[in-house]
C-alpha cells in the first residue's frame, strides 16, 4: 500500500487584490503527500496498485514522454510497493542519448525503460499493441498514459474531504482529465469546479464528459474548463508565464511549476482580476504537485 508521507494541508494565499475583488483564496498542498509520487499522481496510482496486488501481478507497465511526471511517479510508487515497472517512452531516438533527470530517476527506481517510435507510441490504447507488448515483456498490470482510468478517478475523489467541501470554487490544472473527474464526482452540488487546461484546444471538455459518463451514471453540470491559459500548448511557456511564476515563487512559501499548477494559478489570478468570481466567495486551488525533486 502506497504510503502518505504528509497529509496535504490547506493554507491561505495572500495578495492585496484578492480583498479588492471580494474573494479569499486558499491552496490544498497535494504536492506534500509524497516526496516522489507527487500530488495527483499519488491519488491516481493508489487504487491501481491495490488492484495490481489483488490480481497478483508482479509488474506494472505504463506510457509517457521523456519529461513525464507520471513516469517519474509510477517508477517510485512501483518500487515502494514492490512491483517491477516498465516504462514505454515516446521517441526511439532517445535510446542512444544520455537520460534526462526524469528518466534517470525512473531507471534508478528500477523502471525498465523501453523507447518506441512516435508511431508505435500512438497505439498505446489499442488492444493489439498491448497484446504485442505482453508477448515481448510478459504479463503486466496496465496503467494507461497519464495514469487515468476509473480507479484513478476513484483515488482522486479522496482529494475532496469535509474541509474541501467548505469552499465555493475549486480550481485545478487539467492534463488528461482524470484528476478533475474525481474532484467533480466528489464535491457537493453547490460547489463549482474549474479546470484550467494545460493543453491547447478544447478537446478536454469532451474528454472529461466522457470520463465522467464512463465512471458514473450521475449527471454533473457544476464544472467547466478554461481553455485560454495553455501558453502555446503542453509544456510550452511564454515570458509572461515565467515572470508570473518567478514572482509567485518569491512571494510565497511554496513553489509552483510552469507545466500545470503555474498555468492554473495564472488563470485563477486573471479571472479574479476580471471579477469572474462572486463577491464573498472562498476559492480553493489544488496544488497537484509536479515538482520533481532535484536529486
Ligand atoms: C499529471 C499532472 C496533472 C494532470 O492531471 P490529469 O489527471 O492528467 O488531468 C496536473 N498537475 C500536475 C502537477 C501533474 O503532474
Amino acid at each position: 500500500m502506497l504510503k502518505i508521507y504528509k497529509e496535504p494541508i490547506i493554507q491561505k494565499i495572500k495578495e492585496p487584490f484578492f480583498s479588492h475583488n471580494g474573494v479569499e483564496v486558499f491552496i490544498k498542498r497535494e504536492d506534500l503527500i509524497h516526496p516522489f509520487v507527487s500530488g495527483n499522481k499519488w491519488r491516481k496510482l493508489k487504487y491501481n496498485l491495490e488492484e495490481a496486488t489483488r490480481l497478483q501481478h508482479k509488474t506494472v507497465l505504463t506510457f509517457g514522454g521523456a519529461f513525464s511526471n507520471h513516469i517519474y511517479a509510477t517508477s517510485a510508487a512501483a518500487n515502494e510497493v514492490g512491483f517491477k515497472s516498465i516504462g514505454i517512452i515516446r521517441g526511439e531516438e532517445l535510446a542512444d542519448k544520455p537520460l534526462n533527470k526524469t528518466l534517470a530517476f525512473a531507471k534508478n527506481q528500477g523502471m525498465q525503460l523501453e523507447f518506441v517510435s512516435r508511431e508505435n507510441y500512438r497505439s498505446k490504447a489499442e488492444d493489439n499493441y498491448i497484446d504485442q507488448l505482453r508477448d515481448i515483456y510478459g504479463d503486466f498490470y496496465l496503467i494507461p498514459e497519464g495514469g487515468t482510468n476509473n480507479l484513478a478517478i476513484k483515488g482522486c475523489e479522496e482529494i475532496v474531504d469535509e474541509e474541501v467541501k467548505q469552499f465555493d470554487y475549486l480550481c485545478l490544472s487539467v492534463g488528461t482529465g482524470g484528476t478533475i473527474s474525481g474532484v467533480i464526482t466528489a464535491v457537493d452540488k453547490d460547489q463549482i469546479v474549474i479546470g484550467f487546461s494545460a493543453l491547447k484546444g478544447d478537446f478536454l471538455i469532451k474528454e472529461v464528459a466522457d470520463l465522467l459518463s464512463n465512471y458514473t451514471a450521475a449527471e454533473h453540470s457544476n464544472w467547466h474548463i478554461e481553455t485560454d491559459y495553455h501558453f502555446g500548448g503542453y509544456a510550452k511557456t511564454k515570458p509572461e508565464l515565467n515572470e508570473f511564476i518567478e514572482e509567485f515563487n518569491s512571494n510565497h512559501n511554496f513553489p509552483i511549476e510552469p507545466i500545470y499548477t503555474g498555468k492554473m494559478m495564472f488563470g485563477l489570478y486573471d479571472k479574479i482580476k476580471k471579477g469572474d468570481f462572486r463577491s464573498g466567495s472562498k476559492i480553493l486551488a489544488i496544488h497537484t504537485g509536479g515538482l520533481q525533486r532535484r536529486e
